[in-house]
Order: C-alpha cells, then sequence, then structure tokens
C-alpha cells in the first residue's frame, strides 16, 4: 500500500493534537489482524517493516485493549507504555477506532458503516491526558485517516478486480450456499449468462458437472472435471477450496479443443496404415481371383484374409478408442463389455497389430501360454497397444523391448519396459492425469498429443486397477498395469 500520503496526514495529526507519536493501522477483516500503515514517534519515523501486525486473537493486553476499542467503538487510553515490536510508546496512549460511514449511493442500500482501523497517539504531556477537545478533534481527523485508508485498499481491490476481468481464463467464486459471489467476464461468456452473481451453482451449471466439482473440493477430492459449455465447447473444470470453504472455480480449455486438429491428424495418420495393408491385401485377392485358383493360391488368399482381419479390428478399436476419449472428455463414464478372454491371446494380437513398427526393436516376451482373466477384451488390448505403441515412438529401434505379465495371487501384472528417453522425475506424477501433457524430451520425438495414457489410465482404473510408471531419465521406461484377475459384478 502506498503510504506516503498517510504519512503526510500523520505529520498534521500530530501538529494539531500536540501528540508526540502516532501509529495508523488497517484492520484486514479476513484474518482479523491490525496491519501497521505508517507510525511515527516525534520527529523519527519508525520503520514499519519491523513492526510485526497486531493479532486481534492473541491473549496480549494490546491485542485486548485494540479489540475493545474496534468492538465498542470506543477510546482507550492507556496509562502504562504500551509496548509495540520491542518499541515502547510512552503513556498516556490514546487509542480510536478508525471508522468509515457512506451513505447509501443506491436507492434501499444501507449506510456502511465499519471499523477499518485503529489509530494510536501517545503524547508525554503526562498528567494532562487528553482531555476532551483532544478526543473531539481526534475522532475527526479518524473520518480522514478512514477515507484515505479506503481509497487506498479500494484502489488495491480496483487493480485485482481489472485483473481478474481480464484473464482468459474463466473464474467463479462460489459461496458456502453454492451461490456464485463473484464471476469474472471469461466465465460469464463460457457459461453463456450476462450476470452470474448471486445465481445458485445449479443454476448455471446445467449438466451437474460443475457441482460435483463444488461438492470434491469440499470434500477434499482431486476435483476436476470435463465440463461442456452450452456452446458445446470443452473446459476442464478445476476446484480449489479458499477461505472458509468458499471454492474458486477455474476453467480452461480442454486439450481436446486445442489439439482437434492433431487429433484429427493423428488419428488419420493411425488409420492409413492398417487401411493400406487391408487395401492392399484385398487387391492381391482380387489379382488372384482372376485366374485359376490353385491349392497354394487358397493358402496365399488365407493368410491375406487373415492379415486383413486382423488390420480391421485395429482400425475399429482404434476408432472405439478416439470415439470412448471423447466420451470422457465430455464428462462421460467408460463403458465397459466385461467377459472372460486369454490375455495371452489378446498380446499376441497386438503383436501382429503392431508388427510394422516392433520388427524394428528386439521384443522379448516374458508370459505364460495362457492367461484367462475378466474384463473388456479390446479396451485391455488397448493397455498394451498405447504401452507398445509408446515404447515404440520414444525408444530407438534396435533398443529391447520387454513385455513381462505375471499372475500373482489373482493380480494380473502387465507391464512394458523400453530403454528409450525415460521420464523425468517430477513429470512421472502427471502422466495420465493431465490431458495434453508431454514431456520437455518427449516433444523432439514422432509426434505426440498426450492422450493415449490418460485413455489407458481410465480404462485400467475402470476395471479397478492402477497404472504405476518407474522411470529413469535417458535410460527407459517401464509402464505396468496392475489388474485384478477377476471383475466383481
Ligand atoms: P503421446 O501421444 O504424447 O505419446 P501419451 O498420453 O501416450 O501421449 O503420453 C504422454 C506423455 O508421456 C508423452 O508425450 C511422453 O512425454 C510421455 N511418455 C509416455 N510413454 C513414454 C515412454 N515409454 N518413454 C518416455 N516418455 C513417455
Amino acid at each position: 500500500m502506498n503510504s506516503s500520503t498517510l504519512a503526510r496526514f500523520s505529520d498534521k495529526v500530530l501538529q494539531i493534537l500536540r501528540a508526540n507519536g502516532i501509529g495508523i493501522f488497517s484492520l484486514s477483516a479476513a484474518d482479523n489482524r491490525l496491519y501497521p500503515q505508517t507510525i511515527s514517534n516525534g520527529s523519527s519515523q519508525i520503520d514499519i517493516e519491523s513492526v510485526e501486525p497486531i493479532d486481534l486473537e492473541e491473549e496480549t493486553p494490546l491485542a485486548a485493549q485494540a479489540w475493545r476499542v474496534l468492538r465498542h467503538e470506543q477510546h482507550q487510553v492507556s496509562d502504562s507504555p504500551v509496548v509495540l515490536s520491542g518499541y515502547e510508546l510512552p503513556p498516556p496512549v490514546l487509542m480510536l477506532p478508525i471508522v468509515w460511514k457512506r451513505d447509501p449511493i443506491e436507492e434501499g442500500e444501507e449506510t456502511m458503516h465499519r471499523a477499518v482501523g485503529l489509530m494510536m497517539l501517545w503524547s508525554k504531556r503526562g498528567a494532562n491526558h487528553f482531555n476532551a477537545d483532544d478526543h473531539n478533534l481526534a475522532d475527526t481527523l479518524s473520518a480522514q485517516a478512514a477515507a484515505l485508508l479506503v481509497e487506498e485498499q479500494l484502489s488495491e481491490f480496483e487493480d485485482i478486480q481489472a485483473a481478474f476481468v481480464t484473464v482468459p481464463i474463466g473464474l467463479i467464486l462460489v459461496g458456502t450456499d453454492d451461490r456464485v459471489i463473484v464471476a469474472n467476464q471469461a466465465a460469464r461468456h463460457i457459461l453463456d449468462k450476462t450476470n452470474l452473481t448471486g445465481h445458485s451453482i445449479a443454476e448455471v451449471d446445467y449438466q451437474e458437472q460443475l457441482a460435483k466439482v463444488v461438492d470434491d473440493s469440499r470434500s477434499g477430492r482431486v476435483a476436476q472435471s470435463t465440463f461442456v459449455s452450452p456452446s458445446g465447447i470443452n473446459y476442464i473444470a478445476n476446484g480449489q477450496t479458499a477461505n472458509e470453504q468458499q471454492i474458486i472455480l477455474a476453467f480452461s480449455s480442454s486439450p481436446i479443443n486445442q489439439d482437434a486438429e492433431e487429433l484429427v491428424g493423428q488419428v488419420a495418420h493411425e488409420l492409413r496404415t492398417p487401411l493400406t495393408v487391408i487395401q492392399g491385401n484385398l487387391q492381391t485377392v482380387e489379382a488372384l481371383f482372376e485366374g485359376p485358383i490353385e491349392e497354394e493360391d487358397k493358402e496365399l488368399i488365407s493368410e491375406f484374409v487373415t492379415t486383413s482381419l486382423i488390420q480391421a479390428s485395429r482400425m475399429y478399436r482404434l476408432i472405439d478408442e478416439t470415439l470412448n476419449l471423447s466420451r470422457i472428455h465430455v464428462g462421460k463414464e467408460l463403458e465397459l463389455d466385461i467377459a472372460e478372454f486369454d490375455l495371452i491371446d489378446a498380446v499376441n494380437q497386438v503383436y501382429l497389430e503392431l508388427d510394422d513398427r516392433l520388427v524394428r526393436y528386439e521384443v522379448v516376451s516374458e508370459m505364460p501360454e495362457v492367461l484367462m482373466m475378466e474384463g473388456d477384451r479390446g479396451k485391455i488390448i488397448s493397455i498394451m497397444d498405447n504401452f507398445l505403441k509408446n515404447a515404440c515412438k520414444y525408444a530407438d529401434p534396435g533398443t529391447t523391448i520387454t513385455v513381462r505379465i505375471v499372475d500373482e495371487n489373482g493380480t494380473v501384472n502387465l507391464s512394458v519396459e523400453d530403454e528409450g528417453i525415460g521420464i523425468p522425475p517430477d513429470a512421472i506424477k502427471r502422466i495420465g492425469i493431465e490431458a495434453g501433457f508431454r514431456t520437455e524430451v518427449s516433444k523432439g520425438q514422432a509426434g505426440g498429443i498426450g492422450l493415449g495414457m490418460v485413455y489407458t489410465r481410465r480404462v485400467i482404473e475402470g476395471h479397478g486397477g492402477q497404472m504405476l510408471i518407474e522411470s529413469e531419465l535417458g535410460k527407459g521406461s517401464l509402464f505396468s498395469a496392475i489388474l485384478p484377475r477377476a471383475q466383481c459384478d
């Protein structure tokens, strides 16, 4: 706070009241403390930084006196020295409230009347004390001090408000009654409302997504949810508890919007490979059918058809994954189609599907011959598919990729280890949690958009499992899915 005006004002008060010293404190309603704004002792200024705020909740004689002054709006005179952060103020010390009064601006509004600070005056006049005239004068001067304090507070508040209004992120402060206390322009724009203040969250939140974020924040859970605005744009809403159980909601644009083009590009790119194989195989089969079919042609046709079917199922899964990803982004639950299947057979299918990439690596498989488990086969294949695709993306050809499947006491551990670029320690916890997150070291590699692991983690957790990542930068990474072998009904 710029206190030069207050310092000049306090010099004036010293002259008028012929006091020796003066201190002006502003009252912070947020923490019930009196913050020193200006203090001078005769001709010498006291260094404000060295004076601690007075905590009204502390049990000190000074706090008790200050509390009485503010609570009852009464002057208090102390005949013994007052100690203020080591400075001894000589008696008598007069303390009086700084009360701000403002007439109503709008019709129906009440007069504003509140204590905004406290003024201390001390004098060496000893037995004379401050007389009745001094008290009256001090009251008038305290009204001027109020105007100065409030003006400074307001200008600070306006700065904050200006910043609040212009940030591009939507911000809403929600009160304990679940009503909006204040919202910035971006939030009003996102929610397509000209005014949000006073409205309940249920009124603004037609899909009950924000209400959940508010609830989660209050109960200390991770409060993040996707949110679709009335105009159909995806946002991520985060909740944070502020003072006294108020919640700050912040909306930021979801990466699925930002990277929509990249996502489409990546999906198109991924779909092209299997489609090219299918097309090539069908053309060959068509050519074979042009002449008489020999016995060895039959074998060839069967091989081409099998490969085409494998690639068609890969395409189907990629499309399914993209659709599921967009469902997750509009806040819908992942639907699982649970059945019993052989995990090893599923993993072998992924090997065939990704053959074009895996041939460039040394793939080591450590797994049993058969492992029956319950789950959504297609989605569990996606876990393996994403782990393996990343290993190929973030490790050099020629290095080893180790796939391990271990079944221990009803828990299946499916892991993929690579010898690639690795992940910095502080980034590990963000992978699969923050949509769009990519490590700096990986940005130089083949295009990624940071959504595959988000989907993978959701699939693993949807099955009641856990995704674990271990990694050493420059050495390699180990991604594991710990899954229950059986699903409860
Ligand atoms: P992307 O499409 O960017 O690969 P993912 O969600 O699959 O998206 O992965 C998120 C980020 O995690 C990647 O951008 C990369 O920074 C990091 N990552 C994932 N797998 C590996 C890995 N095997 N080695 C190193 N970094 C990885």
